[in-house]
């Protein structure tokens, strides 16, 4: 019970086992769904998870902007927008608390680097000249696909949004992995090997979600501060950040690499030296507070659009058994956001 309220690292960790746990049931039942959809209604029907939604964040992206420019909230995938706006709103309030406390791929990306750490004693740190340019990329790819969103008028979106592609959008990630090529295996491969090395290789330099994450987060008014009187430089919370924030040289942490992660207030060693806290305000958040804030946040925002109607889709078990069987024809294919004319029937 005294780790439960005292030990922010093992808040954490069970916050990280639930939602992976909550991903692994999202996986098995959709995963029943797709068996039932391509066995055209033979197999006994098994409930789409509307959870599912919460990956495919660039028709997220769209349904955002579709939202703002018309008023809509697009029911093809509802759930996919909520997620994302209860993510982003985590980050507004808590910076990139996300990636360290919800995210099943930041979960798997710190389980390797601490094999990397029993295999080899240590990770390694990639030189500066050769990290600030490559913690840029993601930002890149964040650019490519922003621009793309941003560059789509509300008729395109639209043309988007109702497309047979993007109605089907999930069962195509799911055959993506089901029956993954083999450039995706190695490529998925080396990324895992490099992220035993070089800790959390994929969400620093390429992950342009976090990218995003870390641009809200600048807004974040809960930050980690340090009160360089009582400080007594021992760099203990250096050490201990897994993104390599100089934590002890700051004032502040304001760097858009803070996953609020509290593994620096965990290991300084004054009581009160390092917080998270509000500007002005001089009493910092107990960890178990910022445990249940980043917890909350997230089930108030989805319990939110779930209450409000927004979570399980539009689409109909008939219109899902007549999409299936045409699953691989080219009117399921897109190119950048672009997808072929379809009319009525399709
Ligand atoms: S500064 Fe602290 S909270 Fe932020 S990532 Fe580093 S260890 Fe985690
Ligand atoms: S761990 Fe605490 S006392 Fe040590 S340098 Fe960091 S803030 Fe200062």
């Amino acid at each position: 019970m005294a780790r439960l309220k005292y030990d922010s690292q093992f808040q954490r960790m069970l916050v990280q086992a639930a939602f992976l746990l909550v991903c692994i049931w999202i996986g098995i039942e959709f995963h029943y769904f797709v068996k039932w959809g391509m066995s055209r209604g033979a197999l006994p029907f098994v409930e789409r998870p509307p959870g599912v939604e919460g990956f495919l964040p660039i028709s997220a992206l769209i349904s955002l902007k579709y939202w703002i420019e018309t008023g809509i909230i697009n029911d093809v995938h509802p759930s996919g927008l909520i997620i994302f706006l209860a993510i982003v709103g985590g980050s507004l309030l808590l910076k990139k608390s996300f990636c360290s406390w919800f995210c099943p791929v930041g979960t798997l990306s710190e389980s390797l680097w601490m094999l990397g750490q029993k295999l080899f004693g240590k990770n390694f740190t990639l030189p500066r000249w050769l990290d600030y340019p490559l913690r840029s990329l993601k930002y890149l790819l964040l650019l490519f696909f922003g621009a793309a969103v941003w560059a789509m008028d509300a008729d395109s979106m639209a043309a988007f949004i109702y497309s047979p592609y993007n109605k089907m959008a999930d069962v195509k990630m799911y055959y993506f992995f089901a029956e993954m090529t083999t450039a995706a295996v190695v490529t998925i491969l080396v990324l895992m090997g490099l992220s035993v090395v070089v800790k959390n290789f994929w969400c620093r330099y390429l992950c342009p979600y976090g990218a995003l994450l870390g641009l809200a987060s600048f807004l974040s008014p809960l930050k980690i501060r340090r009160t360089a009187s009582t400080c007594i430089d021992c760099e203990l919370c250096t050490k201990a950040c897994p993104s390599n924030i100089k934590v002890h040289a700051a004032s502040t942490v304001r760097s858009d690499e803070c996953t609020s992660c509290l593994q620096c207030v965990e290991v300084c060693p004054v009581k009160n030296t390092l917080e998270m806290r509000a500007p002005v305000v001089k009493r910092g958040v107990p960890t178990w507070a910022v445990a249940a804030l980043v917890v909350l946040v997230f089930i108030g925002v989805t319990g939110a659009g779930m209450m409000a109607g927004h979570w399980r889709n539009g689409m109909t078990r008939d219109e899902y058994l007549m999409r299936f069987p045409k699953i691989d024809s080219p009117m399921y294919q897109h190119a950048r956001g672009s997808v072929p004319e379809y009319g009525p029937q399709d």
